[in-house]
């Protein structure tokens, strides 16, 4: 089979011919239909995960079809079009594997970072960590779902999204223009924070209906008069300082969600923040069960992320495009003939 490898830290992807994995017990080998190119790919690439195990195939935003089974699996069937995500798997028995919070887990294993991905035409997941594709859900553009839909998704719910809360998402790239959809979606009232103008008529064509210029005045001043505040402000942007400073445009109990973020140390003001009893939590993508419902919720309201179709030879010089901010287009989706 073709695969794209990443070699270590900084090194390009190279291109490989490799025989196709055989599943162990508790496994399926998937046929990939499909897997976006995102962000955390380019971190492991270059190098900001030190849990990472190279040689490694990239990817976890896969689609596909189940064409094999391993000892002891009864679900899902051959034959059954599935999702992966970025949880590979986890140790099955601390409290959080056993609350269906697997992505707590203090043992868990990321795909395509630690264990082998879906930039390539085969790929072994474990059979309790795959999800079945709800029909009506094109696996082509749904394959961004499996992490960027599931992390916009888990993180209002876990933010406490409500219908007829006022959630503001700031940045409406990949994460965000699925939450600001979502979040309509789910019935909350929503505003989009961005930095010029260019983005209003997507964001209220979207269901926004309050839209935030931080080049005209400070996302905080403008969120505080939306009827008080903001209950949920979820950070789609890759910068924490930029969250940081929309706090003062939490309504009271409300709830900062940090889905993007950089590295930079937060600095936070604490007094506004007692007061108020405002919340500031991050959140990463979710357990099998989350994905179900992200999955189950996109197909109910038809939310699919704009893509952009790529091959496996093309992914080097997307990764490249993102990597220099060049990436146009919605997400840029591998897929295999
Ligand atoms: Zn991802
Ligand atoms: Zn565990």
């Amino acid at each position: 089979m073709r695969a794209a490898v990443a070699e270590g830290v900084n090194a390009p992807l190279s291109l490989i011919e490799r025989d196709v994995p055989d599943p162990g017990a508790g496994e399926v080998l998937v046929k990939v239909t499909a897997c976006g190119v995102c962000y955390s790919d380019l971190n492991l690439l270059q190098g900001k995960y030190a849990f990472a195990r190279f040689p490694v195939i990239p990817g976890h935003e896969v689609t596909g079809v189940v064409t094999a089974v391993g000892d002891g699996v009864t679900f899902p069937e051959v034959g059954t079009t599935v999702g992966a995500q970025f949880l590979y798997d986890s140790c099955g028995h601390c409290n959080y594997c056993v609350r269906g919070e697997q992505i707590l887990c203090p043992r868990k294993r990321i795909t395509g970072v630690v264990t082998d991905g879906g930039y390539a035409e085969y790929a072994v997941f474990k059979a309790g960590f795959v999800t079945p594709l709800p029909s009506g859900l094109d696996p082509v553009q749904a394959a961004p779902l499996m992490c960027a839909g599931i992390t916009a998704y888990n993180g209002l719910r876990h933010a406490g999204a409500t219908p007829n809360s006022r959630v503001a998402v700031i940045g409406a790239g990949g994460i965000g223009t699925l939450a600001i959809r979502y979040a309509v979606a789910m019935g909350a009232r929503v505003a989009v924070v961005g930095r010029s103008r260019r983005g209003e008529d997507a964001a209220k064509a979207m269901g926004a209906e309050l839209y935030v210029s931080t080049d005209e005045s400070p996302a905080a001043e403008t969120l505080k008069t939306w009827d008080g505040g903001a209950d949920v402000i979820l950070n789609a942007a890759p910068s924490s300082t930029a969250a940081a400073e929309t706090l003062g445009g939490l309504a009271p109990d409300g709830t900062l969600i940090l889905c993007g973020y950089s590295a930079y140390p937060l600095s936070l003001p604490v007094q506004p923040m007692v007061l108020n009893r405002l919340r500031v939590m991050a959140s990463p993508s979710g357990s099998p069960h989350d994905l179900r419902d992200t999955l189950a919720f996109s197909a109910q309201h038809q939310i699919l992320p704009a893509i952009t179709a790529i091959t496996l030879d093309e992914a080097p010089e997307t990764l490249d495009a993102m990597a220099a901010g060049r990436a146009r287009g919605g997400r840029g989706v591998i897929t295999f003939a």
